[in-house]
């Protein structure tokens, strides 16, 4: 085969058979070809698209190029892991992991680093002093075993091919193509090893997704994928018009996933963990158990307000080295030094919080990286207290900005007072998910 040869099949929309696409995914990942002809490559995917067929070859092929992990054996039993697409102040999964995990479903996580005005798990879960995200694969499984919980670092060999591509993505103008999106999260899910996967595709400002449409197409790519590659599915698409939360920021995230797990929590928040949790423990109980909704949630609840899943999570801290009087006491954790209240100025109904706008008010803090390479401050971040159609008066507390470069305040100020609108009016208030899409 000749890369050439499917570069012009491809710009000229005609199908790729698997046996080419795996041809060329191989020999560019072992540094056969090079990156001019896989850029070349890339942009007639975006320009071009693929069919389903194609797309379930592209992601076979990149999670093939590592190693594929089969959590199912090492946890003996049925393994289920979620995904978010990214989003601001999106704690997801401290919450979540430990919550699946007090209901006796074990669960083993890779998750990522933030980039941009999108956060990370290991980030967030770095700001509590000790915890080591760099597992070994042996640690990773034998921690899995033990506790039924471990949430680590992607180890380099899963998918390496995606994170080659990824890069020249990133340079070539190639990221937004929702076949390449698709393939890039589905193959590093699918090398992951769960039976089943739980994705929560964002939509909105602060989002990937900024419209439903291509939402929806995402969701529906990815479930799509996973059931042809045997997995069971779910994608639920959920609001990121204004911010997940409150707190947008790494050690404030991980001081409002403790208060949710203690039973706390911003209720927007705690409503989201409980439909994800409750879409995990579905695929884990496999169409037998766990099949009666209220069932399900009572169940949830009571894990989380009788202080199992904070148990859980302690005992996550705990095994991979941090320090657990920082769950105990969050004001332990990493703390700003000035601390800044965010007043409206009118009366009126919260008519748009742009979680984008927040998003930057945070990364100007410290709070997020441009680049893999840069690092960032874990104290630091906004809260935004109220909601679209949050009635308020002239003075009511809006934001707090928590920074420790007192000549950042004024701008990131800015972008919040940019972000919140008002109305005279009441306005809809916006729903936490639009759509949920199953596999089968
Ligand atoms: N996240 C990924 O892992 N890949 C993409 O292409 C986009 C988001």
């Amino acid at each position: 085969m000749r890369a050439v040869d499917l570069i012009a099949k491809k710009r000229d929309g005609l199908p790729l058979t698997a046996e080419e696409i795996n041809w060329f995914i191989d020999e560019y990942t072992a540094g056969n070809l090079p990156d001019y002809q896989a850029a070349a490559f890339l942009m007639a995917v975006c320009i071009r698209g693929m069919a389903r067929e194609e797309i379930v070859a592209l992601t076979l092929a990149m999670a093939n190029s590592g190693e594929i992990l089969n959590l199912s054996d090492i946890l003996g039993g049925y393994a289920v892991d979620k995904h978010s697409s990214g989003g601001v102040g999106d704690k997801t999964s401290l919450v979540v992991l430990p919550l699946v995990a007090s209901c006796g479903v074990p669960v083993a996580k890779m998750s990522g680093r933030g980039l941009g005005f999108s956060g990370g798990t290991l980030d967030k879960l770095e700001s509590i002093a000790g915890y080591d995200v760099n597992l070994t694969t042996e640690r990773f499984e034998a921690l899995a075993k033990q506790n039924g919980i471990v949430l680590s670092g992607q180890s380099a060999q899963l998918a390496p091919a995606d994170g080659k591509l990824y890069a020249l993505r990133d340079v070539t103008a190639t990221v937004p193509s929702l076949p390449l999106i698709a393939s890039s999260i589905m193959s590093k899910k699918i090398a992951a090893g769960a039976n089943g996967i739980v994705l929560d595709v964002k939509m909105g400002e602060g989002a990937f997704m900024t419209n439903l449409e291509d939402a929806r197409q995402l969701a529906r790519m990815m479930v799509d994928i996973g059931v042809d590659a045997g997995r069971d599915m779910i994608a639920v698409i959920s609001d990121m018009n204004q911010p997940l939360g409150e707190a947008v920021g790494n050690a404030l995230e991980v001081t409002e996933a403790i208060e949710t797990l203690n039973g706390h929590g911003p209720a927007d928040f705690r409503e989201h963990c409980l439909d994800i949790a409750g879409h995990m423990l579905r695929l884990a109980g496999q169409g037998e158990k766990w099949t009666d909704a209220k069932a399900v949630r009572e169940l949830l609840v009571s894990k989380l307000d009788g202080g199992e899943a904070l148990t859980k999570f302690r005992l996550l801290v705990e095994a991979q080295g941090g320090d657990v009087s920082m769950v105990d006491d969050p004001n332990k954790l990493p703390q700003p030094r000035f601390v800044e209240r965010v007043n409206a100025d009118q009366a009126g109904f919260v008519s748009r919080i742009s979680a984008l706008e927040v998003a930057i008010a945070a990364f100007e803090l410290g709070a997020g990286r441009e680049k893999k390479s840069d690092s960032i401050d874990p104290a630091v971040g906004v809260k935004v207290h109220v909601k679209v159609n949050d009635s308020i008066e002239p003075g009511t507390k809006v934001a707090t900005i928590y920074a420790n470069d007192a000549t950042k305040i004024a701008s990131s100020r800015d972008h919040i007072r940019k972000a919140i609108r008002f109305s005279d009016t009441a306005v809809e208030p916006l729903p936490l998910f639009y759509d949920v899409i199953y596999g089968n």
